[in-house]
């Protein structure tokens, strides 16, 4: 299984020259498993460079699975661009939780329509599927291809959603946590983040929105994200293999990268910063 990084910028997108070597772009992870399936978290603006990694996919092999976290832009304003939609011979899934009493379809529904966009998502020309994920699948994971997906609630404005993947043939896991705020948490929200990254085995990586330094965390207290420390701390408490602190702020240019680079690996070795462009195999 490997995961690929397009987008680890939070809140927004910047393009300028000192952003570029950890990535201005907005939250899209690609998971690609073993056996050919794509499942793709988050639709930001990185969704561009996931579109370039599946620019080669062979006629039969073109279906790719969307899962949301949650609704905010910085996590769905890549998909309006997204090619494959607009393709005949793609089939494209779309998962989530309901939020605001909306489904995954009545949000993208709405999104991709006149006046926020001139061609209705119900007449472009690939094959589409909508799938309500209940609030939690605590009970079991659901199936696609080789990889079991399972999720659990996030305390974030509105709510969000941490994704578990577990590969089969590999026995591989990963969880992306983003975005929700640990300090504001309550004990059963954190209990639940916890289970989904120890069980059925502790995984072997986790994405975590870690925006923040506890250092300075109190003035952004209830904007719904979490420090980096709280990742640290969650991952060597679950036994999870390795880390990467995602949800860059905005004010976060590379020299700022590289020093809070620094400060996590000096933490913990298993700790990075996440970067735009990542591609790991676990
Ligand atoms: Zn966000
Ligand atoms: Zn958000």
């Amino acid at each position: 299984m490997k995961l690929f990084l397009g987008g680890v910028r939070g809140g927004g997108t910047r393009s300028d020259a000192d952003f570029l070597r950890y990535g201005g772009d907005s939250s899209c992870f690609l998971v690609e498993g073993q056996t050919g399936e794509r499942l793709i978290i988050d639709a930001g603006t990185g969704l561009r460079a996931v579109e370039q990694r599946l620019a080669d996919t062979a006629p039969e092999c073109r279906s790719v699975c969307f899962l949301f976290s949650h609704y905010h832009l910085d996590h769905l304003a890549g998909l309006p661009h997204f090619q494959p939609l607009y393709t005949a011979g793609w089939t494209i899934e779309l998962a989530a939780r309901v939020f605001d009493e909306l489904t995954i379809e009545d949000m993208a529904s709405s999104f991709l329509h006149p006046p926020l966009w001139p061609l209705p998502l119900e007449d472009s020309a690939a094959t589409k599927r909508f799938r309500i994920l209940d609030d939690e699948s605590m009970e079991g994971a659901i199936a696609y291809g080789d990889l079991q997906i399972r999720w659990c609630p996030l305390h974030h404005p509105g709510g969000s959603t941490a994704f578990r993947i577990d590969e089969t043939v590999s026995g591989k896991a990963l969880v992306v946590a983003t975005d929700l705020e640990w300090g504001e948490s309550s004990p059963e929200e954190q209990a639940w983040l916890e289970q989904l990254c120890r069980q059925p085995a502790p995984a072997d990586l986790l994405v975590f929105d870690g925006q923040y330094a506890r250092d300075g965390y109190e003035r952004f207290r209830g904007w719904g994200h979490s420090t980096w420390q709280d990742g640290v701390a969650l991952a060597q408490q679950a036994g999870i293999k390795r880390l990467l602190i995602t949800h860059l702020g905005l004010d976060m240019d590379d020299a700022a990268a590289d020093q809070r680079q620094k400060e996590l690996h000096t933490a913990w070795s298993e700790a990075d910063l996440a970067r735009q462009g990542l591609l790991l195999e676990l």
